[in-house]
This record gives C-alpha cells, structure tokens and sequence, in this order.
C-alpha cells in the first residue's frame, strides 16, 4: 500500500535542511512518516513535494516545511502533552506523535476526521486522541497542556487556548485577518503565568471557522 518513494523524500529532506530545519528529531519524524498515506490518491505521486495539497471539504494539507518550522518551534520532547486545533489529513499530527507523550487533536470536519484516525491505525500510532469540536474551544477537559499548535489562521489568540496553555508552555499559531496578513506566532506563557509574543514567520492559513461543521 505503501510508496515510500524513497529519493523523493531524501530531496524533501535536503530542501527542508537548507530552508532551516536543523532538528534531527523533526527531520527523522518526517523521514518515517508516509505522507502518501495522507494525501488523496490523485495527488499521491506529489506526496513528496514541498508543497500544500487540497484535502477533502476545500482544506489543505500543509506544506512540508510550514509543518517541520512549526513543529521545530514547538520544541517537542517525549513527555510534552500536546493539543492540535485543526487535525486535517492528520498527517501534522502523526509528525507530533512521534516527538511527544501524547496529542489532542480536535477538527470541525467529522469525514475529515475519520480520515486521518485510518491513517493514525494503517500506521500504528497509538499516542493519538482526536476528536470533533470547535477549536475555539481547545479541550477544557485534558487540560493544562505544555504544547498547543494551531493550524488554522484566527483573527486573534483565541482566549481558551490560551488558559489552557500550561505554566511554561509554548503555542505556536498562525493568527491574521486574512491571507494577505497571516503570521506564525510564538506564545510563552513563563512559570509565572505572564505571557509573552513573537512574530515568526509570514504564512497563509485557512480560516479558522466558528463551531462544528454542519456538512461535508
Ligand atoms: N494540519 C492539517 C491542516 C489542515 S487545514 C494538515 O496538514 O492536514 C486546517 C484544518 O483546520 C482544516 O481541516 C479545518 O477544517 C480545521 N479547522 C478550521 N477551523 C477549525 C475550528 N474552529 N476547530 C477545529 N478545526 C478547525
């Protein structure tokens, strides 16, 4: 089933490196992750270009680079608890799996998210909970968590996420009133609660839509 186009991705990787990811954690996590797998079929043979690709219900699965940076911002290790506001293909997701305890990850597409959850058990992952919600919301119950990315562009912080971010925690975002004014935002919130931002990176995000989705 699967096409590990293996030059492919060692040109992927070359390109990521010269772009700026130095983790060799991130590098090797997408390495060993088969982004084919999700990718719909007619896009397959570009799987390994670093591009953003359409995805069902008219969402993208992000560019490989845009993916490694936020990831690498993260500055992941095996005991960070995670949350992922926009799952996607979950092919972000499966990269975060392989760097942390555990992610969260919430959609407002319930095809979409049914989608990634086979890819998350064609691959046996396991360290995964993804669920349907408005991402506004985060996920109150599993909260404080020490890592939260968002990939989806709000218009500004959203407020929940931001309570729900631990004491030393970072949330990495891209926040911007539309695609002409998107950036990646660092988030720390220091041992003592204050919090602090940084602009990173210029971006264009789909939205990041009001509650659950009503159709495909
Ligand atoms: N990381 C994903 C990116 C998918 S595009 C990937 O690489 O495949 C962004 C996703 O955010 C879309 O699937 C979209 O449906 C979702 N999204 C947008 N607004 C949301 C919200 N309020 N809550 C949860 N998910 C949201």
């Amino acid at each position: 089933m699967i096409d590990d186009n293996p030059a492919q991705k060692i040109r992927l990787i070359m390109e990521l490196r010269r772009q700026g990811i130095s983790s060799t954690d991130v590098l090797s996590a997408i390495e060993r992750v088969a982004r084919d797998v999700f990718v719909p079929k007619t896009f397959r043979d570009r799987a390994y270009e670093n591009i953003a690709l359409p995805i069902a219900s008219g969402q993208t699965i992000s560019q490989p680079y845009i993916v490694a940076y936020m990831t690498q911002m993260l500055d992941l290790d095996k005991r960070r608890k995670v949350l992922e506001i926009g799952t996607g293909s979950g092919y972000q997701t499966a990269i975060l799996a392989r760097l942390c305890r555990r992610v969260y990850s919430v959609e407002r597409y319930r095809n979409l998210l049914s989608a990634a959850e086979e890819a998350f058990k064609a691959l046996k992952i396991t360290n995964i909970t993804a669920r349907v919600g408005d991402g506004h919301k985060g996920w109150p119950e599993q909260a404080p968590f020490d890592r939260i990315i968002v990939t989806a562009a709000a218009e500004k912080i959203p407020p929940a996420l931001l309570d729900q971010l631990a004491d030393g925690g970072i949330m990495i975002l891209p926040v911007g009133r539309d695609t002409t004014d998107q950036n990646i935002l660092r988030v720390t919130k220091d041992m003592e609660g204050n919090v602090s931002e940084e602009v990173l990176l210029p971006v264009r995000f789909v939205p990041m839509v009001q509650g659950v989705a009503e159709e495909i």
